[in-house]
């Protein structure tokens, strides 16, 4: 068993060895110009546009932003990422990267999409695990129904129509799930905006009764950036205890606290947002020590570039005598970004992947301005990115 009590998250030569010179230079001057908020507000608003009205900007943005964060646009060419990630040892979380699009027909084809992705993931080593946005399924506007109503949320029938639609919202997710679950792969539901996530909640907990009885087949996301989460999976917990099933944890901090601050105030309720950063940095680090102080009955991804919540879990595995691939302990980076995090964690036996996004460039827009969004602010992960990058290319010019 080989259990670690120090890991060091700043070798630059384990983290960058899968990429050539070429493209270090690449991620460095992609970095440097996604630090400018000014360019990036404007590219955020414009790109769409400039998509719609048929300008030839699609090699452009493939041969950068597309390339650093996105596997491909189908399974076939994100196999070659994936075989690579697979040779140093890390893993692949696979995300069909299409969002948003409304239609029954778009929901069943996103459906057909994610049930090949686990079909494929089945054929490989490393893909353990398959996200799955639910609105990417559902409409929108069933979402927020369903999140505002108590009445159909308790299942009295406000809308036949809409009884029927979220029953195939349920059939598509129950079809995804069927198969994971006979070709033993993980289904990870994302979180996304606090005024359609209570339907997610339940219909998370709804499949987890049913599929995760011996193992862990489906996980939902805990964002704790929402003072109230930490509190939800400890009840999660308990329900999955009375239940009698395991309950899949994935923990992150959360994507849309600008947008979720915006529509408090501008609705005139209180803030579902942790009002600093270090409330939402101390409910991250509690809510992941309380999935392995309770590890017997319950699996965690922990979704984070953070370098602290990262050692901090290393350190109680250490503690608690868990070995570094403990099967229910599992840590993520989304590709692109936190490579040292990645590649030194996988150097020494964790279990850890990287969260893949595949699909046509048109439909991984939304994702692309996020991580573009994410990346821009003074003090945002941009500057951790290209500390790292600029190090290790010095490293490398050093050498020569
Ligand atoms: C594998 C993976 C899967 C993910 N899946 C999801 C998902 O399903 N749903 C989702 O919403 N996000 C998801 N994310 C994104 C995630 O929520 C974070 O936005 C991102 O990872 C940055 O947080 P961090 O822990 O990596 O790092 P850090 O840089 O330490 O934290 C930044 C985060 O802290 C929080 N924060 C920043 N400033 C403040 C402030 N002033 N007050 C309160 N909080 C603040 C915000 O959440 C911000 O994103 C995922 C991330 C990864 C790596």
């Amino acid at each position: 068993m080989n259990v670690s009590m120090s890991l060091s998250l700043d070798n630059t030569k384990n983290a960058f060895a899968y990429k050539t010179n070429a493209e270090l230079r690449r991620a460095n001057f992609l970095f440097s110009i996604i630090q400018n908020s000014f360019i990036v507000s404007l590219a955020t608003k414009c790109t769409p546009f400039l998509m719609k009205s048929g300008l030839p900007i699609n090699g452009l943005i493939r041969s950068t932003i597309f390339n650093q964060f996105v596997g491909g646009e189908t399974l076939e060419e994100s196999a070659r990422v994936t075989k690579q990630l697979g040779s140093y040892g890390v893993q692949v979380i696979l995300d069909y990267g299409v969002e948003a699009k409304e239609g029954e027909e778009n929901f069943d084809n996103v459906t057909e999409k994610i049930i090949e992705a686990v079909e494929f993931a089945a054929t490989q080593k490393n893909i353990p695990f398959v996200s799955v946005k639910l609105t990417g399924l559902a409409s929108m506007s069933l979402l927020e129904k369903l999140n505002e109503a108590p009445r159909l949320r308790s299942g009295i029938h406000d809308s036949e129509a809409d009884d029927a639609a979220w029953e195939r919202v349920k059939e598509r997710m129950y079809a995804i799930c069927d198969v994971a679950n006979e070709k033993g792969i993980g289904i990870l539901l994302d979180a996304e905006e606090t005024w359609i996530q209570d339907p997610i909640d339940r219909i998370a907990i709804e499949l987890m009764a049913v599929y995760n009885k011996e193992k862990v087949v489906v996980y939902n996301t805990y964002q704790l950036y929402r003072h109230d989460r930490f509190h939800f999976l400890k009840i999660s917990h308990k329900i999955a205890q009375e239940g009698k099933f395991l309950l899949g944890a994935k923990l992150v901090r959360g994507a849309y606290m600008e947008k979720e601050r915006l529509r408090a105030q501008q609705n005139g309720y209180t803030s579902p947002i942790q009002s600093i950063k270090e409330l939402t940095d101390q409910d991250f680090n509690a809510a992941a020590a309380y999935c392995i102080e309770n590890r017997d009955s319950m699996a965690l991804i922990l979704a984070s570039h953070n370098e602290q919540s990262n050692l901090l879990i290393v350190d109680l595995m250490a503690k608690n005598k868990l070995s570094n691939n403990d099967a229910h302990v599992h840590f993520s980076q989304l590709y692109g970004m936190s490579d040292p995090i990645t590649f030194n964690m996988a150097t020494e036996g964790y279990n850890v992947s990287k969260y893949l996004p595949f699909g046509p460039i048109g439909d991984v827009i939304p994702y692309l301005m996020r991580r573009a969004e994410e990346n821009s602010s003074v003090n945002g992960q941009t500057n951790r990115e290209l500390l790292f990058i600029r190090k290790e290319l010095a490293r490398r010019k050093s050498k020569k």
